[in-house]
């Protein structure tokens, strides 16, 4: 496996057409991956159609849970796959949740996301932040062959947490994170501009560079 490349290269390798696995459970990446990949022609399946599990993400970096991801679907398919790895910093609570985003929402019923933001809007306000509280979105993607060949790119948008939630557009975070320069938050957001902007674009615009167009 070679050591990760955050920009595309021209030795990077390639994916000619055909089918594309997204490593991901997650029905909010699902859907933005079907906007994204859809004018490349790429035809997308996503790993609930092989009836795989979720690999354990036991690493403590976006990219090493990202590749965990990728080439588990890989291996599993015989398909070349795509992961995300994706999350919030905040910067006064020292990058958390980070790596640990999803499990901040984890519940006995599934994950609730409500929650997850409460948790940092009490921890912002016990250590009485300043504003604006800084955080960035961060995601990771892990494009993996079943050969066990992967590439990587990493996107970041910046931006603050508001409080109390703005909006009912997107998914996780989104209520809460207004990126810098905008007045609406990625929840109040029309998606067509959030996927023009996002973390998540800027990986995929990296990943159409190096490796589809
Ligand atoms: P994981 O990458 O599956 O470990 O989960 C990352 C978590 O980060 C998601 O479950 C969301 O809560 C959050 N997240 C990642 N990207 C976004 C986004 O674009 N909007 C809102 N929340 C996000």
């Amino acid at each position: 496996m070679s050591p990760p490349r955050k920009a595309p290269c021209p030795d990077m390798r390639r994916l000619n057409g055909g089918t594309l696995v997204i490593a991901s459970h997650n029905e909010g990446k699902l859907r933005e991956f079907q906007a994204l990949l859809e004018p490349f022609g790429i035809a997308i399946r996503s790993v609930g159609e092989f009836g795989l599990a979720e690999p354990v993400e036991t690493e403590s970096t976006f990219v090493g849970n990202a590749r965990i991801k990728a080439h588990f679907a890989a291996r599993e398919s015989h398909l070349p796959a795509l992961s995300d790895d994706s999350g919030i910093t905040v910067d006064a609570l020292d990058g958390a949740p980070g790596v640990h985003t999803a499990d901040w929402a984890a519940t006995r019923s599934g994950r609730d996301f409500r929650q997850a933001m409460e948790r940092v809007q009490r921890l912002l306000e016990d250590c009485n932040a300043q504003q604006p509280r800084t955080a960035q979105f961060r995601c990771t993607l892990c494009l993996a062959w079943p050969d066990g060949h992967d590439e990587i790119f990493e996107g970041v948008v910046e931006g603050q947490v508001v409080w109390p939630m703005r909006g009912d557009l997107g998914f996780g975070f989104d209520p809460v994170f207004l990126p810098e320069g905008e007045s609406e938050t990625f929840g109040e957001m029309d998606p067509r501009r959030k996927h023009s902007m996002s973390h998540r674009a800027r990986a995929f615009a990296m990943l159409v560079t190096g490796c589809i167009a």
